[in-house]
C-alpha cells in the first residue's frame, strides 16, 4: 500500500492533495518527504480574517514535520502561497495542517502533546528524536487550542504554564510538567 494511500484515508485536506512521495536525506538522516500540492482553481484563505481570496504570489517550498513512521521522519513539503485579502492585504495563506509559522503539522502536535500526559517531555523528546522545546510548543499549542472555546480562563492556565515551565527547567525536566495535564482539564471543564 503507498503512503499517500494512507494519509487519504486519515489527513484528507478538501483544497490540497498529496504528490510525489519520496526518501530525501535531511540533518543527515534518511526521511520521507511528501508533497502537498493545492488543487487546481483553488483559491487561497487569507491567515487575517480566514476568508478565501484571490492569490499574489508564492513563497519558497516549506517542510512541516508530521508523525513519523517505521522509525522515518516524514516531512510534508509545500509551496506556502500569499493571497492579496481586500480587507487584511497581501498575507501568506492559512493552511489546514499547521499553524502560523511552526514547524510541526497539527497532527504531530496533538500526538506529541497526547505522549506528554504519560511520559515526561524529556522522555517525549528523545522517543521521537525531536527537542524538549517542539514537545513544550506542542502541549502549548494543544492548551491554546482547547482555550480557544475558554478565552476567560487563558489568563489564568498562562501564568499556570509559565510557572510549570519554570519548575520544569529547574527540575531537569522531568515529570514536573504532567502537572499541566492535572491542572488542565479542570479549568477547561469548571
Ligand atoms: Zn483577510
Amino acid at each position: 500500500m503507498l503512503v499517500k494511500t494512507v494519509l487519504n484515508n486519515c489527513q484528507k485536506y478538501k483544497s490540497f492533495v498529496f504528490g510525489k512521495v519520496k526518501f530525501i536525506t535531511h540533518n543527515g538522516s534518511k526521511t520521507i518527504e511528501i508533497e502537498i500540492h493545492p488543487r487546481k482553481n483553488s483559491k487561497g484563505i487569507c491567515s487575517g480574517c480566514h476568508n478565501p481570496a484571490p492569490l499574489y504570489d508564492k513563497l519558497k517550498h516549506r517542510l512541516f514535520e508530521h508523525i513519523p513512521i517505521w522509525g522515518f521522519k516524514v516531512f510534508f513539503k509545500y509551496r506556502m502561497r500569499r493571497v492579496e485579502c481586500e480587507d487584511c492585504g497581501v498575507t501568506v495563506e492559512e493552511v489546514p495542517w499547521a499553524e502560523g509559522k511552526r514547524e510541526l503539522t497539527k497532527t504531530y502536535m496533538h500526538y506529541l502533546a497526547s505522549w506528554a500526559k504519560s511520559l515526561s517531555w524529556k522522555e517525549v523528546a528523545v522517543k521521537f528524536h525531536t527537542s524538549w522545546e517542539k514537545v513544550f510548543h506542542s502541549v502549548e499549542y494543544i492548551i491554546n487550542w482547547g482555550l480557544n472555546y475558554h478565552p476567560q480562563r487563558r489568563w489564568l492556565f498562562k501564568s499556570l504554564l509559565n510557572f510549570i515551565l519554570m519548575m520544569s527547567i529547574s527540575t531537569g525536566g522531568y515529570r514536573f510538567q504532567n502537572l499541566i495535564f492535572i491542572a488542565y482539564f479542570p479549568i477547561l471543564f469548571l
